[in-house]
């Protein structure tokens, strides 16, 4: 089974519109959307889910006010600040709550407990050309990296069990836990950037991260043409670097199209310089 992972230094480089597009072209495969904190590949490719699992993050703390009796040890105690004396009464914030348990054990009535949230999900089904496996972290929610290894190991069962051969993840921006867990065991890493002096700085950050994996890596330039300067120094450090920069995605006003007719460029206007740009993209990634 072949596994490619897209991903990016920041978010806004036209990843998941790549994603999608080379998703829906040849043979039918898995798509693993690991971008969880900003889910939107279903918008554009829309699943039908068979299935759909809530994901726990972990408990947070919650106060009875029923049984505290104000004597504000928990505030003291609590050292992730997420404790606060509010309008006669304490209360705990879910989104600074760490879940460590501390406050839960000091309290003197017992007024404290923990409940789990439960606001996150993964899902599986079909889209026009194979399956999907996609989640949604519910906003606040940390864990991202683990939300991002359910998918991958869920798309990982689904390609066994439907006899699919290849697994194209869209990865989550940046070089933290997320990243490296969506792109851990994958046979090539397609790094897309966008020709700024931040996106080639991101650039050198994700292949610093793929060499340190030992994973190929090829490279895709979106929207080129908007600084055709940063785009050949790109394309310079990638030769110095002996990165095969493999495609170069001009800015059209048909993939913006494609995306609010929920389509991708490929599907909507297969004729524009931009999809038949993604086809050659497509013929180099999946040639072996
Ligand atoms: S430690 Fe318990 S009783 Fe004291 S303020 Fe906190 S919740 Fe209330
Ligand atoms: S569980 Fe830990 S982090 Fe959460 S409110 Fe209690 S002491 Fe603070």
């Amino acid at each position: 089974m072949k596994q490619i992972v897209i991903i990016s230094g920041k978010g806004g480089t036209g990843k998941t519109s790549l994603s999608a597009a080379l998703a829906t072209m040849g043979e039918p495969l898995t798509v693993a959307d690991c971008d969880v904190d900003a889910a939107n590949l279903h918008l554009l490719l829309q699943p039908s889910d068979q299935s759909r699992q809530s994901f726990s993050t972990g408990a947070k703390a919650v106060i009875d006010q029923q049984l505290c009796t104000q004597c504000g040890a928990c505030m003291d105690a609590c050292r992730f600040d997420a404790i606060r004396y509010q309008d006669d009464r304490y209360t705990i914030s879910e989104t600074s709550c760490d879940g460590c348990r501390l406050c839960m054990r000091i309290c003197p009535p017992d007024a404290i407990s923990m409940v789990e949230r439960n606001g996150s999900y993964w899902a599986s089904g079909t889209f026009r050309n194979g399956w999907m496996v996609h989640a949604r972290l519910a906003p606040g929610e940390e864990n991202s990296g683990k939300l991002v290894n359910v998918v991958r190991e869920q798309s990982r069962l689904l390609s066994e069990e439907r006899g699919m051969e290849t697994i194209l993840i869209d990865g989550p921006p940046g070089t933290g836990c997320p990243a490296i867990s969506a792109m851990s065991g994958v046979d090539l890493a397609l790094l897309i950037t966008e020709p700024s002096h931040s996106g080639f700085h991101d650039l050198k950050r994700v292949k610093q991260l793929t060499d340190g994996f030992g994973i190929p890596s090829v490279v895709v330039i979106n929207k080129y043409d908007l600084n055709e300067q940063v785009s050949n120094e790109i394309g310079a450090w990638c030769r110095s670097e002996h990165l095969p920069l493999i495609g170069r995605i001009p800015f059209e006003p048909a993939v913006v199209e494609a995306m609010l007719q929920c389509r991708t460029v490929v599907e909507w206007a297969p004729r524009s310089v931009a999809a038949r740009e993604i086809a050659a993209i497509h013929r180099q990634i999946f040639k072996s």
